[in-house]
């Protein structure tokens, strides 16, 4: 199913990133931001990874350094980045010097990844703008995948209510927005209707909703939650 992607709210595709860190979570960074068509530098201490990097061609450019040395940091242009992550979640002082080398050279946003609750408290101390618990975030996002709707798109208006895309549910198959009453029994609006292509954003109460179609709903994050997968 293609999303409408209308709702994205997409930072400018000339944006430079840099991955500090080449293991797992590195890797996968690296080889989304390039996916994605942005513009990518990947660094390792280990020459191997590097080279891997390179003939994988997950990154635009792929450069062996040390990054708790800031000379080899800014030899290689990480200083000029706009984002630079920090992908090194098993060497803590590695990690926490990295960290502290890119935002004191004054790079805009920088995120961290932590190994632990203490070292996330570190890193945002000696400055990162966003620490990451990926096996953490992962847990709970499967956890989330099981249990609750999966947005196409998300539009937060605030921290408490957004817009959403997500696809007609089972249980609303064949049914008229008049009958399924959503606003009573969930605490949303269905603001539009698409099949992918075109949207009607004139609803009446008799339209019917099929599976398949998507619905742009909007409501409390607590009431889309309700929703049902
Ligand atoms: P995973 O593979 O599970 O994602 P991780 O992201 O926690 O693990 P780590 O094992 O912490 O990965 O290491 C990430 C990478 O960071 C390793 O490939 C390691 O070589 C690299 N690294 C460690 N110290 C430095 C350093 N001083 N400079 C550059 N890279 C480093």
């Amino acid at each position: 199913m293609k999303t409408i992607n209308f709702l994205t709210n997409s930072r400018p595709k000339n944006l430079q990133f840099a991955v500090i860190g080449l293991g797992r979570f590195g890797r996968a960074v690296c080889t989304s931001l390039h996916k994605m068509g942005y513009e990518v530098l990947g660094t390792d201490i280990d020459e191997k990874l590097v080279t891997q990097a390179l003939t994988q061609k997950i990154a635009s450019h792929a450069i062996q350094l040390d990054s708790t040395e800031p000379e080899s940091l800014k030899e290689a242009g990480i200083f000029e980045m706009d984002t630079v992550i920090v992908a090194i979640g098993n060497y803590l002082q590695e990690s926490i010097i990295t960290t502290l080398n890119v935002k004191e050279a004054g790079v805009e946003l920088v995120v961290a990844k932590a190994s632990s609750e203490i070292h996330g408290k570190v890193l945002r101390r000696v400055g990162a703008d966003r620490v990451v618990f990926p096996e953490n975030e992962a847990g709970c996002a499967l956890a989330s995948t099981l249990t609750q709707p999966a947005f196409l798109e998300r539009f937060e208006l605030d921290t408490e209510n957004s817009i959403v895309e997500v696809l007609v549910p089972k249980a609303f198959h064949n049914q008229t927005l008049a009958q399924l009453d959503l606003r009573k029994r969930y605490g949303v609006n269905v603001l539009a209707l698409s099949n992918g292509d075109k949207f009607i954003t004139n609803l009446n109460p008799g339209q019917v909703l099929t599976e398949g179609l998507v619905m742009v709903v909007i409501g409390s994050n607590k009431n889309l939650q309700r929703l049902p997968i």
